[in-house]
C-alpha cells in the first residue's frame, strides 16, 4: 500500500491500483503518475481561450492535455478524457495527432501518444513563427501529473518560450510549491464559495483551492474562472464573496492584479436537467464582481 499526498482525496493504493483520478498509480510501492506524456489532445489556441486575458494578449499557445482529475464534477465538458481511462504508458502511439491537431477531428479518441518534455518543447519552439509563445498544460486536471508539467515546463524555459497551466488547483501546498516556480501563467477555477457546493456537487476542497491560489499568485501571473450554475452558485451574495475575496489578494499578499473571468454553464455529461445560464444573470453577476475587481470578464455568452 501506498499513500498519494497530491490532493485532498489522499488515495490508499494497493500495489496496480489507480487512484479516484484515473492517473496516478501505485506501482512498487510508490504512487506516480501513470499518464506520464500520454497526450491525448493538442492545439494551437488563442490564449484568450485558456481564459488568460491579460498574459500577452492576441498570441497563440501550444495546449496539450492528458488524461484524468481528481474531481467529479457532473458537468464536465472534457468528460471523455478528465475520467480517465487505463493506458499502457509505454504510448505505443496509435493516434493520427495531424487528425487532431489544430482543430481536426477527435474520432480516435481516447488513444493516445506520448510526448517526451523535450519533444513537446520542440514542437512549441516550431510554431513561434506561426505566434506561438509557449505550452499550456489544460484540458484535463493537468496537477494528477504533476511531474510531467515540471518536467516539460522546464524544457520550456530552456528555450526561452512561456508556460500556462489550467487547473481546479485542487491539490497539496507541497505540489503547488513544486509547479508553480515553473509556471508564468495561471488560470485557476474557483467554482464556487461554500463547502457544501465543492464537496457535495464537484468532490473537491474549496480551501484547498483557495491555498492554491493565494500561494501561486505571488510569483505566477494569475487569472479565476467561476462557472455559474444555476440554483448552485449564481446569486448576487456569493458573487460578492468571491469578487471580495479575490480583492483581499490583489491588496493583501503582493499578488499582481488577478482578473475574474465569470463563465457562463451549459447542461454537459450528467447535468442534463438543468437550463444553460441565462446570459443576464452572468452580466448581472460581472457587475457585481466590479465593484470589487478592477478586471472582469464574461465567458461564454
Ligand atoms: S491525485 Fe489521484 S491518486 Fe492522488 S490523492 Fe488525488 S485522486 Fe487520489
Amino acid at each position: 500500500m501506498a499513500k498519494c499526498g497530491v490532493c485532498h482525496r489522499g488515495c490508499d493504493l494497493a500495489e496496480g491500483q489507480m487512484g479516484l483520478c484515473m492517473a496516478r498509480k501505485c506501482e512498487n510501492g510508490v504512487v506516480l503518475a501513470a499518464n506520464y506524456g500520454a497526450i491525448t489532445s493538442i492545439a494551437l489556441d488563442p490564449i484568450e481561450k485558456k481564459p488568460l486575458n491579460l498574459f500577452y494578449p492576441g498570441s497563440k499557445i501550444i495546449s496539450v492535455g492528458s488524461y484524468g482529475c481528481n474531481l467529479r464534477c457532473p458537468f464536465c465538458q472534457n468528460h471523455e478524457i478528465s475520467y480517465g481511462f487505463s493506458f499502457d504508458s509505454a504510448g505505443s502511439g496509435g493516434i493520427d495527432l495531424d487528425n487532431s491537431f489544430f482543430g481536426g477531428t477527435r474520432d480516435q479518441f481516447p488513444e493516445c501518444r506520448f510526448l517526451d518534455p523535450k519533444d513537446l518543447a520542440e514542437l512549441a519552439v516550431e510554431y513561434v513563427h506561426g505566434g506561438n509563445i509557449g505550452v499550456a498544460f489544460t484540458y484535463n486536471e493537468p496537477l494528477v501529473g504533476y511531474e510531467y508539467v515540471v518536467d516539460a515546463a522546464k524544457e520550456v524555459h530552456r528555450r526561452g518560450l512561456k508556460t500556462v497551466l489550467v487547473s481546479n488547483g485542487c491539490v497539496s501546498q507541497k505540489v503547488c510549491e513544486k509547479v508553480t516556480e515553473h509556471i508564468d501563467a495561471m488560470n485557476i477555477d474557483l467554482k464556487g464559495f461554500t463547502d457544501e457546493y465543492y464537496e457535495k456537487t464537484l468532490g473537491g476542497s474549496r480551501q484547498m483551492v483557495m491555498d492554491f491560489i493565494t500561494t501561486a499568485a505571488k510569483t505566477s501571473h494569475m487569472e479565476v474562472t467561476t462557472l455559474i450554475v444555476p440554483g448552485y452558485n449564481d446569486t448576487e451574495d456569493e458573487m460578492k464573496r468571491i469578487s471580495s475575496w479575490i480583492a483581499g489578494l490583489n491588496e493583501g499578499n503582493g499578488a499582481k492584479t488577478i482578473a475574474l473571468h465569470i463563465s457562463r454553464y451549459f447542461p454537459r455529461f450528467k447535468m442534463t436537467d438543468i437550463s444553460a445560464t441565462n446570459v443576464d444573470t452572468i452580466y448581472k453577476l460581472a457587475d457585481v464582481a466590479r465593484e470589487n475587481l478592477a478586471h472582469v470578464f464574461v465567458g461564454n455568452c
